[in-house]
């Protein structure tokens, strides 16, 4: 099973458990791990500034 991921445009293969949720939503968007890292890092960042 592949995935295009929206942010890179680069396929992946999900891991077990995102393979069930794209399963079940097959509508949603899909983030490949690399870029789901960079998110979080992201608003984890923004959340530091902020407090
Ligand atoms: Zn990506």
């Amino acid at each position: 099973m592949k995935v295009i991921c929206i942010l890179c445009d680069e396929p992946f293969t999900p891991t077990k458990s995102q393979a069930r949720k794209i399963i079940k939503h097959p509508h949603k968007i899909q983030i490949c791990d690399a870029c789901h890292d960079r998110i979080t890092a992201k608003v984890n960042m923004h959340r530091m500034e902020k407090t």
